[in-house]
């Protein structure tokens, strides 16, 4: 590859793999990874922890004020504390589409993202990168898989990490509704660009997805 900056845009709605495939991708071609869904999960986690109510657009601003959201090395930091742990607690993934749809919200984020895409190679996932964020992406992938694969994969998570009082219909049915708004919101919806490769991945291992990627991102 030429010495330019490579930029590969990965969107995708919930539990399709997305940050998994783009982690393994990014080590791969030694590019970074830049998970834009942790931002607004970050930003999630500040206003639940300032006992704001992250549904209240005001609420949001609020918190959003002075809040520093950087990555160093894989690692999520809010006003410098790392945050990896804390923002994948479902309490966080439960409230975090109400802030993603804030407008103000989304022109801080996006500014962040671009800056970061200027300076390196990335591999950025998400749910607006081809759209918003890199529109001139080298390459786009849109990742997804069905909603009852998509909803087993988060539950078994969720056991793993010892969530109790957790159903496989209660965690479908969250995950139903935060694809209604993150389809649906009037600001940057999760849509699928003309120019994206398709890659379902209901039937395909992590691996395979990953190949599938290495393999058109290096011609062969
Ligand atoms: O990717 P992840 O599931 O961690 O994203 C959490 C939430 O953040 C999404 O459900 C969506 O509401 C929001 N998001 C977004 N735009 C992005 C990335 C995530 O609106 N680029």
């Amino acid at each position: 590859m030429s010495n330019k900056n490579i930029s590969i845009a990965i969107d995708g709605p919930s539990g399709a793999g997305k940050s998994t495939i783009a982690k393994i991708l990014a080590n791969k071609l030694s590019f970074e990874y830049i998970d834009t869904g942790a931002m607004y999960r970050a930003l999630t986690l500040k206003t639940l922890n300032l006992g704001l109510d992250p549904s209240m657009k005001k609420d949001v601003l609020q918190a959003m004020k002075n809040t520093i959201i950087d990555f160093n090395d894989n690692h999520i930091y809010l006003d410098g504390q790392n945050v990896d742990v804390d923002i994948r607690e479902n309490i966080i993934s439960k409230n975090v589409s109400y802030i993603a749809k804030i407008k103000e919200v989304r022109e801080k984020m996006v500014d962040i993202q671009k800056q970061l895409a200027d300076k390196k190679s990335v591999v950025m996932d998400g749910r607006d990168i081809g759209t918003v964020v890199l529109p001139k992406a080298d390459y786009k992938f849109f990742i997804t898989a069905s909603i009852d694969e998509r909803s087993s994969r988060r539950y078994k998570e969720l056991v793993l990490k010892g969530e109790k009082n957790v159903s496989f219909e209660q965690v479908k049915s969250e995950m139903i509704a935060r694809d209604e708004l993150d389809s649906n919101r009037v600001n940057s919806p999760l849509k699928k660009t003309e120019d994206s490769y398709i890659l379902d991945n209901t039937n395909k291992t992590i691996d395979e997805c990953v190949d599938e990627i290495i393999s058109i991102v290096e011609g062969v």
